[in-house]
Parts: structure tokens; sequence; C-alpha cells
């Protein structure tokens, strides 16, 4: 992350305090950096550019927020959707169908129609979805329409694990795609396109987080091989695109963009050229690269308390907001920024301290024996890197409501200006989606003996 990245987010707390955003009355926000988006947006084209056609999208569930999918959209980023709501909310950003994948592993008949009605790609995930698209292809066919969209099937090329198991997608027992190296699943694969010519793509998605690079880059070559071989026996270039996902991993440790798009983009012509040099379109679903060094959570520390010798900051920043980071810390830690209460960098002595949420079960940490400068309460602490899934998906546990999130972008005086991306819950909100409106639906009239 460049210097200047540092320094707009620091000023945008600072600056987030002064306005009143963050503060008594709003405990916790979150905050996405404009800039850093359109920069890194711009960083990706630049480093997948030519000679092969590029068609990027972003995976939705990464940051599921219309002004975000608008913001990209501008940028010639795509949506990659896996369900009703991520598809209502490319459409809601005005993402055209064409810039847009469906690729859910339990895409309804329903939306599979829809999909090809209004021309929106789809991945078939498995031999069963393949029939169901046979079925809608003909009753299509059959009105002398074509298919309508461009179909493809996505492929588990089996290439193994990362670090994190629940992030590994192309293991030899995933659930995801067509399991390419189960006893004839090849030949099943070779023969199925050869059945049916408008079955123009190949997709993978080798997981997200903690899977190496030299993995990822594998996977999309074994997928190429098998694009290779079925355009050979076709005796003609059935297969035009290949759709290689996201997973690229970010770096949670520190400021700087490692590996960036550049690296990959690298090791990926170098380990399947013929798939970048013109011939193929290629597609791409980064989610978590996109985003997660450009948006960050602010809260405000309630109390602090020592127990057992321990020091714990009692901030309103928890499992609601960090979900992952509260569940499974080991494969989610988080870097901690402390400041005062008036939202400038605070410089005392560190001192090792727990920093936690304000949910009621003790898992609900956001650092652990962390050394950070001695928090007090009205200071401010910023969960950095959390742009991509934390707070665009929240976690409704204790009735907590979700949190504004703001854009904010330099005005032409170095100054700070925010912009509303998603309001804050309210807590009537909240009561109503608690089934409020259904008072009396478990009770059989006034308790007997009141
Ligand atoms: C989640 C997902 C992505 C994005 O993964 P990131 O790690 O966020 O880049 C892309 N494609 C598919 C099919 C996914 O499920």
């Amino acid at each position: 992350m460049a210097p200047d990245a540092v320094a707009r987010r620091q000023e945008a707390v600072r600056a987030a305090v002064r306005e009143g955003l963050l503060g008594a009355e709003t405990p916790v926000l979150a905050l996405l950096d404009v800039q850093g988006i359109r920069e890194t947006a711009r960083q990706l084209h630049a480093a997948f550019a030519g000679p092969s056609p590029v068609l990027h999208t972003f995976a939705v569930k990464a940051a599921s927020l219309v002004p975000v999918l608008e913001l990209l959209d501008e940028e010639q980023i795509g949506a990659e959707v896996a369900s009703p709501g991520e598809l209502a909310l490319a459409r809601a950003a005005g993402v055209p169908a064409a810039r847009t994948v469906l690729d859910s592993p339990a895409k309804t008949p329903a939306e599979l129609r829809d999909a090809l009605e209004t021309g929106v790609a789809v991945n078939a995930d498995n031999p069963q979805e393949l029939s169901r698209l046979d079925a809608l292809v003909a009753e299509r066919a059959a009105a002398g329409q074509t298919p309508g969209a461009t179909l493809g099937l996505r492929i588990n090329p089996q290439v193994g694990t990362g670090s994190i198991g629940a992030m590994s997608t192309a293991t030899a027992t995933s659930k995801f795609g067509v399991a390419l190296r189960d006893e004839g699943a090849e030949q099943w694969i070779v023969d199925s396109f050869l059945a049916r010519p408008w079955l123009t793509r190949l997709h993978s998605h080798t997981g997200s987080q903690g899977v190496p690079l030299e993995l990822m880059a594998e996977s999309v070559r074994v997928v190429f091989e098998l694009a290779e071989r079925i355009n050979r026996e076709a005796g003609r270039q059935q297969i035009d695109t290949v759709d290689i996902g996201g997973g690229l991993p970010v770096n949670f440790a520190g400021d700087e963009t490692d590996p960036s798009f550049d690296t990959y983009a690298r090791l990926l012509r170098r380990t399947v050229p013929g798939l970048f040099g013109g011939r193929y379109t290629v597609v791409t679903e980064f989610g978590r690269s996109l985003l997660a060094k450009q948006g960050f959570i602010a809260a405000l520390v309630e109390y602090t308390k020592d127990s057992g010798g321990r020091r714990i900051a009692v901030t309103h920043a928890g499992a609601q907001v960090a979900t992952r980071t509260a569940f499974a810390p080991e494969a989610w830690p988080l870097r901690v920024g402390a400041f005062d209460a008036k939202g400038a960098p605070k410089h005392t002595p560190d001192l090792v301290q727990d920093v936690a949420g304000p949910c009621c079960f003790a898992g609900d940490l956001v650092a652990r024996e962390r050394a950070l400068p001695e928090l007090a309460p009205g200071d401010v602490v910023a969960l950095w890197d959390t742009g991509a899934y934390y707070f665009s998906t929240p976690f409704q546990y204790n009735s907590l409501p979700r949190p504004a999130v703001h854009g904010f972008r330099r005005d032409g005086d170095g100054g700070t200006r925010f912009s509303l991306v998603r309001a804050a819950q309210r807590i009537e909100e909240v009561v109503a989606e608690s089934g409020a409106a259904q008072r009396g639906a478990l009770t059989d009239g006034p308790a007997p003996g009141r």
C-alpha cells in the first residue's frame, strides 16, 4: 500500500471523529477508501492487459454493497454472483449482464431460466445442473431461440489444499465443480462438451486466502490443457473462454500489497503462456484482493479492565463485524491501529492487551495479547484490511445492528470528504426484522393465570 494510502486512512479516522460520524452515539463504523479502490482496479487491469482479451469481474460476496459494485463497474470490473440476492445487487448497481457471471453451487431452475433470458453467463457446477441447462436450451431451441447466455462448466482440478481448509476449493473432495481426476471424469467432461456445441467455457476457482500462488497457477494450467484437448477433439475452438476465478491472497500482516496482481499475472503468463497469447478470452473473479486493503472498521473503546493479569480493552467492534477473526483467530489475524479520543494516532508505549468486542461470548476478541499503545476509554481502534468479507457481511449476534459504511475521498483542500455507502441499521429495524409484526404467533392469547 502506498504511504499516501496510509496517510489517507489516518486522516479519515481523525475526520470521522471530528465530524461526529464516530462517537458516543455511533460507536462503530466502516470506511472505504474510494481512491484506493480505483487504484487497485487499475492495477488489476494493467497486470492482465493483453494480448488475450480479459473480462474482470468482482466476487460480490467479498463486498456486497451496491455503491461498491457501481464504482467497480465504472472501472470496467463486472460482477461474479452466487445467489439471487447478489445478482439483484449487481443489477441494482447497473452492472450489465454481459459483465456478470453466475457461479453458485445450488442454482435453482428459476435462477437458470432467468440467467438465460437475461444473458447472464452461467458456469454449471455439476452434471445434474448441466442436464437442467440441456432442457432449457432445448426449450429455447424449440422456440427458435439461441441459448441466450454464455455457458460453461466448473472444473475442480483437484490440485490440493491450502493452509485454511475451509477456504480451499480444489481439494480431492471439494463440493465445487466436476472433479477432474476422479475415475472417468475427464473423458466424461470431453464427451459432454462434444455433445453440447453451446458449452464454450471452462471455469475453476482454487480457493481464497491461504492457497499458494503456485497451486493456483497449476490449477489454471490444468484447466487450460483440458480446454486445448476439448478444442482438438472438437476440431474447432469450441472453448473460447477460460474463467480462472479469484483467490489472490491478501497480506494481513502489514501495509504492503503482497502478492500483487502483477506478481500473480506474471506467474500465470509463465506457467500458462497459451492462455494469455490471444487465442482465448480470460475471465477473472477477484474479491478479497480488490477490496480488503481499501476498507477498515473504526470503533470506540468503551471500557478497559484487568482480568487475571491481562489488560482488556472492550470496544464496539467484535464478532458482529469481524466474524471470521472471532471464530478462527489463527486463520484470520487482524492488525489493530490505536488512536486517541480525537482520532490522532497514539504513540504511548506499548502494553500487551486483548482487544475485545461487545458480544456476549468469551471468544469475542479481535486481537489477543497484542502489544499496542495503552488504550483508554474514549480511544478509537481501527481494524485494518477489513474492506472484504468483514463489515459488508455482518453477523447479527446479540441483535447488534449493522454499522454504517462511508466512503472517503480527499477534497481539494487536503481534507476528507465522506459519502454514505450503507446506512447503519436502526434499532427499530432490528426489532422489525426479528418478528415484531408476528407478536402472538406462538401464544394462544393471554397466558392462563395472568
Ligand atoms: C469467493 C469466490 C471468488 C472470490 O474469491 P476471493 O478469494 O475473494 O478472490 C471467486 N470465484 C468464486 C467462484 C468464489 O466462490
